[in-house]
């Protein structure tokens, strides 16, 4: 039996890895369907604290594995696709094999939505962005679009405003979800314009290997029209990794985990960390501290079993 189960290999799993193994409880961390999580999307990464030259995503996320398993931790690559936390110890199942644990962190992350283009899969870390905090600086006096008609998409663009010379919100509805604050924020920035009802039908440029503009479409008339860009900011909302959860801890109604104090969920000995419970702040940084926080407070609970 094991103490404790991580599931997701991101920042927030990594950490948690790093604290549990040098507190000696031999974590087993499931790498999940996006091992490293998004930082294994991105390229420099400018804004994690003790880099001051930045360092690549891949780079950082695959250090963070390395230093949790000189302490002890083992990674098994594989999905968790089924969990009984209804008795204990917990079950887990990994590819159809269950475990038995005393405890779980849960880090499975959030998954950016995207396009489902396949020039935009192609050109990710290249020019096509889910992420205007971490990427919007490599664009100061570039032209950049935003997709996407929620309060993110309005918050990315603003944001963006910072660097860009021309942020373009494309949005498939004349009607924005977003709150009326964010809409007429962004309405009143000079250097935002607004394209709608629009979706980007193509990203340019595979061939070169970095973003050079959009096909676009107006999906009332159907007229399509080229779009130079040097940046594509996908902001069309998150999808946490929780569906293996549902019915067997708190969920909010767009399946993120309900926090109950610090890393704490729903039933006692299950642990959040990272995207998976945050959709505000979605930082490596902070998806690392909530990694620590869920360790800090597994080990508490392991030994409050006193077995
Ligand atoms: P969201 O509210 O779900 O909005 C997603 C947007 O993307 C919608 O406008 C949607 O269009 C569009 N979209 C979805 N799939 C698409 C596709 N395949 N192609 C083109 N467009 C697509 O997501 P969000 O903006 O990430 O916000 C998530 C939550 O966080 C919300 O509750 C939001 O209020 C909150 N949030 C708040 C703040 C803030 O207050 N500062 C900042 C960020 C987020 P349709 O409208 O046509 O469906």
């Amino acid at each position: 039996m094991r103490n404790v189960i991580i599931i997701g290999s991101g920042c927030a799993g990594n950490t948690a890895a790093i604290y549990t193994a040098r507190a000696n409880l031999g974590p087993l961390v499931v790498s999940g369907h996006e091992p490293g999580g998004q930082l294994s999307l991105t390229t420099l990464v400018e804004n994690y604290p003790g880099f001051p030259d930045g360092i690549d995503g891949p780079v950082l996320v695959e250090n963070m594995k390395k230093q949790a398993e000189k302490f002890g931790a083992q990674y098994l690559q594989g999905t968790v696709n089924q969990v009984d936390f209804t008795q204990r110890p917990f079950q887990v199942a990994v590819d159809g094999e269950w475990m038995e644990t005393r405890s779980v962190i849960i880090a499975s992350g959030a998954s950016a939505r995207w396009l489902g283009l396949e020039s935009e899969q192609k050109l990710i870390g290249h020019g096509v962005s889910s992420c205007a905090t971490c990427d919007g600086f490599f664009y100061r006096g570039k032209k950049v679009i935003v997709v996407g008609g929620g309060d993110s998409a309005m918050e990315e663009a603003i944001f963006l405003t910072r660097f860009a010379s021309e942020v373009t919100i494309v949005h498939r509805r004349n009607e924005f979800r977003a709150s009326r604050i964010m809409l007429d924020r962004a309405k009143a920035n000079p250097k935002i314009r607004f394209v709608t009802p629009a979706v980007v039908d193509e990203v340019y440029d595979v061939n070169q290997g970095v973003v050079t503009g959009v096909r676009l479409r107006n999906v009332h008339t159907g007229e399509t029209w080229d779009h130079e860009i040097d940046g594509l900011f996908v902001a069309i909302g998150h999808i946490p990794n929780t569906a293996v959860f549902k019915g067997q801890i708190e969920l909010d109604e767009a399946g993120y985990i309900v926090s109950h104090g610090g890393a704490r969920t729903s039933v006692e000995g299950i642990f959040h960390a990272g995207d998976v419970q945050d959709k505000v702040y979605r930082q490596a940084v902070t998806a690392a501290g909530a990694g620590c926080m869920a360790a800090i407070e597994c080990e508490r609970y392991l030994e409050s079993l006193g077995d």
